[in-house]
């Protein structure tokens, strides 16, 4: 039995890094298990191909959910990263759900705000205020010129990179990873897939940010679903709310129409924007529609 790091996932074969530092491409035993890049693995080694055959214990997963399926993002992340810029249409609800999903992960959520030398970067900033005042970071930072601002936030972490399709997702890895864009997965061609770009999520290691620093590449989404979330603990994932919260009249209080609720009136005091609490409650309803995971 060997053990590596699952840095490549394409649907159910993985790259595994293997603990001497060879990369293999593996299945994974029965159907059964839930693997993602950032996994520490079990391989048994066979002629017949690697097998993955057991994930040792995750601090996380990161994940999106609808009522129908799951896709993984990465595990043991300590950091979601979400990237935008001023030259593409920015869905705020987005960025506010992986706000939640990682928080709901226990990471740290950091926004890098890409494309800082266009013009048009000034308004994104005004308009990204209202996540700093959450204590959110937003780090500016032009990924072709120049991504060295992004290095601190990223030493020593475990970073899933997110972002919509057109924010500089791409050009910040290869300026992070010399040679990233050429890199060729061992899954993607033992599947004669063609380059990572196929695999659901790459992980590249940053050795020059501290022996343990990685980041992981997602495929760019439109749509971020949460109905895997708790949704007792949905509300402790709005930051801003938890001051609130077990100051309701009712304990089981989903901050609604209920008399007596401390966040309803936060809102009405303009302490927390009508938009985060409407997004809480459309979470709740994705958490609790039927067929979904609880
Ligand atoms: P992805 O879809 O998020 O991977 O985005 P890409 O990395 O492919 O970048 C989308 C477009 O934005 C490309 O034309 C990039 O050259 C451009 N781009 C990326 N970073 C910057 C930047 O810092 N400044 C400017 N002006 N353009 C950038
Ligand atoms: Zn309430």
């Amino acid at each position: 039995m060997t053990r590596g790091l699952v840095v490549a996932a394409y649907r159910r074969h993985y790259d595994v890094e293997l603990d001497g530092g060879a990369v293999v491409a593996c299945m994974q035993k029965g159907r059964s298990l839930r693997i993602a890049v950032g996994d520490r693995v079990q391989v048994a080694r066979a002629r017949e191909g690697d097998v993955i055959t057991g994930v040792e214990p995750r601090a996380n997963l990161v994940f999106r959910s609808d009522a129908f399926k799951e896709k993984l993002l990465a595990a043991n992340v300590t950091q979601v990263a979400a990237v935008v810029a001023p030259d593409v249409g920015l869905d705020e609800e987005l960025i506010n759900r992986w706000m939640v999903a990682a928080e709901a992960a226990q990471c740290r959520f950091v926004v890098l705000a890409n494309k800082a030398d266009l013009p048009s970067f000034a308004a994104l900033r005004t308009r990204l205020a209202p996540y700093e005042a959450l204590g959110y970071a937003v780090v500016p930072l032009s990924a072709r010129r120049d991504p060295a601002a992004v290095r601190p936030w990223l030493a020593g972490q475990h970073t899933v990179l997110v972002g919509q399709s057109g924010m500089g997702k791409s050009t910040l890895i290869n300026a992070l990873v010399p040679g990233a864009a050429a890199r060729t997965t061992v899954v993607s061609e033992a599947l004669k897939a063609g380059r990572h770009t196929t695999t659901s999520s790459t992980l590249y290691a940053l050795p020059d940010l501290g022996g343990d620093t990685w980041i992981v590449d997602s495929p760019g989404m439109k749509v971020f679903g949460l109905a895997h979330a708790d949704v007792d603990g949905l509300a402790h994932a709005f930051v801003e709310m938890r001051p609130y919260l077990g100051h309701c009249r009712f304990r089981d209080c989903r901050h609604d129409a209920e008399p007596d609720c401390a966040v309803t009136a936060a809102v009405a005091a303009g302490r927390i924007a009508p938009h985060r609490l409407a997004l809480l409650h459309a979470l709740t309803r994705e958490a609790k529609a039927p067929g979904s995971r609880s």
